[in-house]
């Protein structure tokens, strides 16, 4: 059995928290201080930052209702179903895509622009989907409140200001593991949702070519492409996925980048 040591840390220095939850991928018992509902309203909170500092929301209602349907997919077939997920284009030419906590996830216009079907889009937010069931930024966001708890205010290091918790999330360091978990996880929700495989290899390669020639986000929050192509191909033999499922290259032409101008 996994125990779950930092919440003996945290009452050896006097604060009270249901500081163990179970992972809902998982199955394990893990430190993690945020209930879903806190992080709902974390999320919520961020969200408006996100705009504010990253990029406006993409006024096009039509490539914002195509982009949460297919987010919605996703949803259908992943392990939190009823916790509520939104998907939403920026208008911003880095190309990044990334998930605040309890289920607010974004995707940059300069990403959207870089990929040709719909599977790779769905590959992309099916990672970002399992960052957020696998409560990858709660549980961060956990270990580096105790990390801060001995030197500032608890109060202030649960909820940071909005503006500080952005920057942040923007080079934010998931561990490795959870990177590699969030592709795994991804790529059996990409399937479930009925799309080939190789939408997540397509989009590690798309990325890749890019970034010879300029800076990608992607990179600085995202171990390198290269190793995870790798990876993801044994991990589609090893799980016996074949190349059916849906591209989608004519809906993501109508619906994503002819409506970008591209
Ligand atoms: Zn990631």
């Amino acid at each position: 059995m996994k125990i779950c040591w930092p919440l003996l840390a945290v009452s050896s220095i006097g604060f009270v928290f249901a500081g163990c939850q179970v992972n809902p991928v998982t199955g394990e018992n893990e430190f993690n201080l945020y209930s879903v509902e806190q992080q709902k309203q974390m999320g919520a909170e961020y969200s408006k930052e996100v705009e504010k500092q990253l990029g406006q929301s993409v006024k096009d209602q039509q490539l914002q209702s195509y982009l949460d349907s297919v987010g919605q997919k996703i949803v259908r077939v992943c392990h939190t179903p009823t916790e509520g997920f939104s998907y939403k284009a920026i208008d911003s030419n880095t190309v990044n895509a990334f998930a605040l906590p309890g289920g607010y996830i974004y995707i940059t216009t300069g990403l959207l622009k870089a990929l040709n079907t719909e599977a790779q889009l769905a590959s992309i937010l099916a990672h970002e989907t399992a960052h957020v069931t696998a409560r990858h930024s709660a549980v961060t966001m956990s270990r580096d409140l105790i990390i801060n708890a001995g030197v500032s205010a608890v109060g202030e290091g649960m909820a940071g200001t909005a503006a500080s918790i952005i920057t942040q999330l923007q080079g934010m360091s998931y561990s490795r593991e959870h990177e590699r978990q969030a592709d795994q996880i991804g790529l059996d929700y990409l399937v479930k949702a009925g799309y080939t495989p190789y939408g997540i290899i397509e989009t590690m390669e798309i990325l890749q070519r890019q970034s010879g020639s300029r800076t990608i986000e992607f990179f600085s929050t995202h171990p390198n492409p290269e190793n995870r192509i790798g990876y993801l191909q044994k991990e589609i033999a090893a799980k016996g996925y074949r190349g059916e499922g849906k591209t989608g290259q004519s809906e993501y032409r109508t619906n994503v980048l002819s409506r970008l101008g591209k």
